[in-house]
């Protein structure tokens, strides 16, 4: 008897990763080279070769009992200094160790600022189309998620909707940039808007409203456009970094979390992460990992061969007819679906053999994600396929 909580999670279990396991079968019976499976965002470029050479250089050298021993639950200080450093150095913030929180990944990330800051019915703010296990981690707190709707074309958030939606029970807002579903970079006039409406609600109500930006995607901007850090935006910003798809590493369960001491509540905040890493089983962070990040700060995958992806996928996409948002970050493509059911429409790409989101994945029916971290000829073969989808909906 599993938990009745659990029972609906595993209903509701990712579709995305459903789609995978079926991608898997299908290249079975139809052959790997006839299935074109846009399913999933495992990064396609290759870890920089400085990982590898980190990991043999650490595990040779490194003193053993540090290199697999417990640490303080934040992670190690070495570490944590070394990155706020390279953050003070990119982006003219001033971070010291004690603002770094090494976490397992961003999804661990998000669970520990998340747990930390939610008690039981407060509300956490995303702005839909949103990345849906947002759903659960808030839920993992009892919090309640409330979602800003969609803002086609530009799919930049509606801050009017926005400044509606906050209320005294309004405790966190989640922002994802570059955005995974859409591949839209928030501009700096929409964060300053943003934090424009928090100033004036946390004033009207009294209330702290931490704004998390969940960022694994901050490297992967195409076109030299510019990704706004948010702590210099608004005191109580908290980013939520990932090195899952900057360094490919996504198995590998390394991130960290930044909290200024600008904070509200700062000191507090930072032992109740600090706490709420060991408590939910994390602990600490893989050591070995963070070890390797610190010798990795300033390597990066080769991103030019996610943007010639972008590009090659968009152009025969919108030649065919498809509407289709131009990509600014990360690796998704959002293209709106030629009928207004998109699971249906998802449904009808899989009989020509393309794996497909449905946006209802990320609370935005009408629309697909398609992703396009894999290999280029996969996506000159699906072409075909895609031809065959635009004719029959009369494309
Ligand atoms: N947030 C977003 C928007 C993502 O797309 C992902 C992974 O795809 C995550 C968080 C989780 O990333 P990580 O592998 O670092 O936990």
């Amino acid at each position: 008897m599993i938990a009745k909580k659990m029972v609906k999670y595993v209903e509701g279990s990712s579709v995305i990763r459903a789609m995978f396991e079926e991608g898997k079968k299908m290249a079975a019976k139809y052959g790997a080279e006839n299935v074109y499976d846009f399913s999933l965002g495992n990064p396609s470029t290759l870890p920089p070769k400085e990982v590898n050479e980190a990991i043999i250089d650490i595990a040779s050298n490194e003193d053993p009992n540090r290199l697999h021993g417990y640490m303080n639950n934040s992670g190690f200080e070495d570490v944590r200094e070394a990155i706020a450093q390279s953050l003070n150095k990119r982006f003219d913030t001033h971070f010291s160790q004690k603002n770094i929180l090494m976490t397992v990944g961003a999804a661990g990330g998000l669970n520990v600022i998340l747990k930390s800051i939610i008690d039981p019915e407060d509300e956490v703010i995303a702005f839909a189309p949103y990345f849906g296990e947002y759903n659960n981690y808030v839920a993992n707190f009892d919090g309640k998620i409330v979602a800003v709707s969609p803002n086609p074309p530009s799919f930049q958030p509606n801050i009017k909707e926005f400044a509606e939606k906050i209320t005294p029970k309004t405790k966190a807002v989640i922002i994802n940039n570059p955005n995974n579903p859409t591949g839209v970079v928030y501009s700096e006039k929409t964060i300053k808007e943003l934090a424009k409406v928090l100033e004036d609600k946390q004033k009207e109500y009294g209330t702290a409203i931490y704004l998390i930006a969940d960022e694994p995607y901050r490297e992967l901007a195409y076109d030299g456009v510019e990704v706004p850090y948010l702590t210099k935006y608004y005191d109580n910003a908290i980013v939520g970094y990932s090195y899952s798809k900057s360094l490919s590493l996504p198995g590998e369960r390394i991130g960290y979390l930044v909290i200024p001491d600008e904070a509200d509540d700062f000191e507090n905040l930072i032992a109740a992460a600090n706490v709420a890493n060991r408590i939910l089983g994390f602990v600490n962070a893989p050591s070995l990992q963070q070890l390797v990040i610190k010798k990795c700060l300033d390597a990066s995958t080769d991103i030019s061969i996610y943007d010639t992806n972008r590009t090659l996928l968009y152009d025969k996409l919108t030649s065919l007819g498809f509407e289709c948002v131009k990509p600014q970050g990360a690796f998704y493509l959002w293209m709106k679906t030629a009928e207004p059911d998109d699971v249906a429409f998802a449904t009808k790409a899989k009989e020509f053999n393309l794996l497909i989101v449905p946006g209802s994945s990320f609370m935005c029916p009408g629309y697909v994600r398609i992703a396009y971290c894999v290999e280029k000829a996969m996506i000159e073969r699906s072409f075909a396929a895609f031809e065959k989808l635009a004719q029959s909906y009369g494309l």
